[in-house]
């Protein structure tokens, strides 16, 4: 596979604002992270991620100022035919 994701390898750096306060959001790691014996906050992931789901991942965001922790869909690069 040449698919990367350009947050996973610190290509870009997220520049999502909190939807409440409108500060920066911190940057807590893939979502498959969080997919262990506990979970810490509470996800809504929408149940249509189907075909969509290989070509993007899922990048859990925090709020340090409100508490609100929000998903973040990466769109993965596709590196296939550079180098
Ligand atoms: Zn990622
Ligand atoms: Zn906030």
């Amino acid at each position: 596979m040449s698919y990367i994701c350009p947050l996973c390898n610190g290509l870009v750096v997220p520049e999502q604002a909190c939807p409440h306060c409108l500060q920066g959001l911190s940057e807590c790691g893939k979502l498959d992270d969080y997919t262990g014996p506990y979970s810490p906050y509470e996800l809504q992931v929408s149940s249509d991620m189907t075909d969509e789901t290989k070509s993007i991942c899922n990048h859990l965001m925090y709020c340090h100022h409100c508490q609100t922790s929000l998903l973040l869909p990466v769109s993965l690069w596709d590196l296939s035919g550079k180098e």
